[in-house]
């Protein structure tokens, strides 16, 4: 997954993006970037593997001199973890220089990537957002136009922003997978993919930028189009509420902290009567549910396990041999908070299975006597091809396991799972429609062209 960010018509355009970047360094901790364009046209270029803190550790943005630029956190979900792929991409097309910052993944980009190839295409990187760049340099006209016909053959999920050397671009897909938000920062527009970058920087959140809809940023005004065919229902990736984006975001119009709380809400009333001591859950992303679920059980909440904030997500350390590591690093069990007690786990949800496997193992080592494990959404059964960094099929547990054997192996002496109907009504307050839920469902709202070659889908 990955994060974006736009800002255009201050000086210190490159700075305000790399303070907001670091609000968003939760969705890609692999690779920072930032280009900037300069009064003269030139593009000003920092990207290097690693966070934020660490790719600016010297103070490099304040010497990208621009009034616009546009910024990116990644982590890999195509293309390996190397730096060529990392972002914003930088190229010089016949319509002049132009840098991409993507977020979300292209379902066909393969194919298309092929076609470029057999016609003479030479590929700097091996991201799918590259393929975007190929096919609007071979389009004429303005670069508005020849991005939106570049768009056209694209299929999948894409939040982007395009810098030129006068104009900053904006587009999300029509379904509108990935969030991305318009702010404004006195005179200067803004782009992110979320509001917690917005606030931080102290800009105000305007709107979301539509599904299909595409906003051009150009001497100073911003005006708008939605350039696309429509397509049946949205497909706002109902995850990013589950888990993926920050709680003091508002995103897809609703905020992700109050989503959560109200999952957990949702998970005690369809787990009436159980019995426990305390409510405790995983944290970070756990905290608000239990919060929720303490609230209409009755059940007390305690912090039974607390996280090291100095280490990164596990998930997003390239092998598994490096995640194992890292999970016990991660999160510690309070031992005093657990003691005989029957402990009542919350998680957002169970990937591999392999974290929580050791969670539960280690609360039982701190004396609590029964686990009974909520998780806030239904079991995944295949993975995302729109952006979320999941595992194939095969290694996804409940792809492969019986509800059961997942609660054997985990060491659980219960494990409940939120229902679709109640995470999405949950999670879309009365809007329960226009999610994309294919991690759950299997139900893709677009074709998946490059993965149906590459993976058959159970
Ligand atoms: P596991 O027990 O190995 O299945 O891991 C589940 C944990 O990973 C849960 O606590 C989730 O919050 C977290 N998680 C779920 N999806 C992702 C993801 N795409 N990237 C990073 N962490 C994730």
């Amino acid at each position: 997954m990955c994060g974006i960010l736009g800002v255009a018509g201050r000086p210190d355009a490159a700075e305000t993006t790399q303070l907001g970047l670091f609000a968003l360094q939760h969705r890609g901790q692999e690779s920072a970037g930032i280009v900037a364009a300069g009064t003269d046209g030139t593009f000003h270029t920092r990207v290097g593997m690693g966070l934020v803190s660490e790719v600016f550790a010297g103070g490099e943005a304040a010497g990208l001199e621009g009034g616009v630029a546009i910024g990116h956190v990644r982590y890999a979900t195509t293309g390996a973890s190397q730096l060529k792929n990392a972002q914003p991409l930088v190229y010089n097309t016949g319509h002049g220089p132009v840098a991409i910052a993507h977020n979300g993944n292209l379902t066909n980009a393969l194919q298309l990537k092929k076609k470029l190839e057999a016609r003479g295409a030479i590929f700097q990187s091996s991201t799918d957002s590259e393929v975007i760049v190929h096919l609007l340099a071979r389009q004429d006209g303005p670069i508005e136009d020849a991005l939106i016909a570049s768009l056209r053959q694209v299929e999948g999920a894409y939040s982007l922003l395009l810098l030129t050397p006068d104009k900053l671009i904006a587009a999300r897909d029509p379904y509108g997978f990935r969030p991305l938000i318009v702010g404004r920062l006195g005179a200067a527009h803004v782009f992110a993919s979320e509001t917690s970058a917005l606030n931080l920087i102290g800009a105000q959140t305007v709107r979301e930028l539509e599904p299909g809809e595409l906003a051009i940023v150009e001497g100073g005004k911003l005006r708008t189009l939605k350039p696309f065919a429509p397509v049946p229902a949205p497909a706002r990736c109902v995850f990013e509420q589950v888990y993926f984006a920050r709680p003091d975001s508002v995103i897809f119009n609703r905020g992700v902290q109050a989503a959560r709380r109200d999952l957990g809400r949702a998970l005690a009333h369809e787990m009436a009567g159980v019995q426990a001591d305390v409510v405790v859950p995983v944290p970070d992303s756990g905290v608000s549910a239990a919060l929720g679920f303490s609230e209409v059980s009755g059940i007390p909440f305690e912090m039974g396990l607390v996280r090291s904030h100095y280490v990164s997500r596990t998930f997003i350390k390239p092998t598994q041999e490096l995640r194992e590591h890292a999970a016990k690093l991660k999160l510690a069990p309070v031992p005093e908070a657990l003691r005989g007690k029957r402990v009542l786990l919350i998680d957002d949800s169970i990937v591999r299975g392999t974290t929580s496997k050791k969670i539960c193992k280690s609360l039982r080592e701190a004396g609590a006597r029964e686990i009974h494990m909520g998780v806030t959404s239904p079991p995944i059964v295949s993975p995302c091809y729109y952006g979320i960094d999941t595992p194939r099929a095969s290694e996804l547990i409940a792809n492969v396991h019986s509800q059961e054997d997942i609660r054997k192996f985990l060491g659980v002496d219960s494990l409940r799972h939120l229902s679709l109907q109640g995470m999405l009504r949950a999670v879309g307050k009365g809007d329960e429609h226009g999610w994309c839920d294919a991690c759950f469902t299997r139900r893709y709202p677009t074709p998946i062209p490059d993965y149906q070659v590459a993976e058959a889908v159970k």
